[in-house]
């Protein structure tokens, strides 16, 4: 058996895959796969409709906003949000939190000004910033809930006078939000909801149509809230997947009781950390995150020997992004609290046999 720790593609929970499986065969003993099957015949009709009302349901989203299963990643939203929300001549504000969120506010500067209002660079994004003003003059204010790379994560949402625009790709799902507090979240599903392939988008209905540009069909909201997600062939597959997923989470007790099992499993990993001699978490206490836990050997000569520990052990996924070293265990909602003990156990056994 193996323990996913992997950053995403991440860890699904063993019957989605299971049911998935059994549909590329037969759906629903149909007599034909999922993967044969228009995207307009009635039983994927019924698979984008069940998918839709279970993102409403588990998150409670409010009347007056759109749900929509789109392709091209979170990537793609770095741009589209800019391309449906920036006015040529208007400015973005964006909170520079790590990577991705570099990338999101170079795409917007192809279309407009941007103000990057706080950033945590000169620490390599260790901490969240919290001292800064949002410009109530910018068109919308971009965050990043959860930094993957990093191991951050926002604890609060900012109270905003402009609407918040939130990347959610390593954090959907993990824990409860109030969707009104936010007029833009997308989130790549390949972390907590799905397989690669498809992108969730939760967007306020009233926020689209007060930029003058023309925009193409395929990166406009307002033409893919129209055509119910299917403006073009949706990514069937990863929906279907996605749909699974999201049913397990509703089975489980939906977001909330997620959210208690995952800082839970947090919180044994962090405490573990903190109490090695041997490692040291990377991100600043208040701002850890409960997706991604960065962390760091005193002694970098001792990583190879751990990883391969690590790896006889059945730990996989382990080894940290470039930008920080390290490690990195992303303990995604399908990753079992069995499984965080197995890596403490590792680490202390470690530990033991390198005082
Ligand atoms: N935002 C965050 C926070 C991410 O972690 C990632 C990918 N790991 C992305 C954006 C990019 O997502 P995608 O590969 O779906 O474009």
């Amino acid at each position: 058996m193996k323990h996913n720790f992997g950053a995403g593609p991440g860890i699904l929970p063993q019957e989605v895959l299971k049911q998935a499986a059994e549909a590329v065969i037969d759906l629903n003993g149909i007599g034909l796969s999922l993967l044969e099957i228009s995207h307009r015949s009635k039983e994927f009709e019924a698979v984008l409709d069940e998918a839709v009302s279970l993102v409403k349901e588990l998150f409670s989203v409010p009347e007056g906003y759109s749900v929509l299963f789109l392709q091209g990643g979170a990537s793609t939203q770095f741009a589209l949000a800019p391309y449906n929300l920036l006015p040529s001549t208007g400015k973005a504000a964006y909170l520079e939190t790590g990577v991705w969120a570099n990338k999101a506010l170079k795409e917007a500067k192809y279309f407009g000004e941007v103000e990057i209002v706080a950033t945590s660079k000169e620490s390599n994004f260790t901490y969240i910033p919290k001292d800064y003003t949002i410009p109530a003059d910018a068109a919308y204010f971009h965050i990043t809930s959860n930094n993957t790379i990093y191991g951050t994560q926002l604890q609060e949402f900012p109270k905003s006078p402009i609407p918040v625009v939130c990347d959610m790709s390593s954090d959907i799902f993990s824990r409860k939000i109030n969707v009104a507090d936010f007029g833009l979240i997308y989130a790549g599903a390949q972390k907590n909801m799905g397989p690669a392939g498809v992108t969730l988008v939760i967007v306020k209905d009233d926020i689209l149509g007060k930029v003058d540009r023309k925009i193409p069909s395929m990166f406009n909201y307002q033409a893919q809230i129209e055509g119910g997600s299917m403006y073009n062939t949706p990514p069937c597959f990863a929906i279907y997947v996605s749909m699974l997923t999201l049913r397990w989470l509703k089975g489980k007790g939906g977001v909330a009781a997620i959210e208690q099992e995952n800082i839970t499993k947090a919180r044994v990993l962090y405490d573990a950390i903190d109490a090695n001699p041997l490692f040291k978490a990377v991100a600043a206490p208040e701002d850890r995150s409960n997706m991604n836990v960065c962390f760091v050997m005193e002694n970098p000569e001792l990583e190879k020997p751990f990883l391969k520990l690590c790896d006889e052990r059945g730990i996989i996924g382990i080894k940290g992004h470039r930008s920080v070293g390290g490690f990195r265990a992303s303990i995604y909602n399908a990753l079992p609290l069995s499984s965080i003990l197995v890596l403490v156990d590792v680490m202390n056994e470690f530990a033991e046999s390198n005082k």
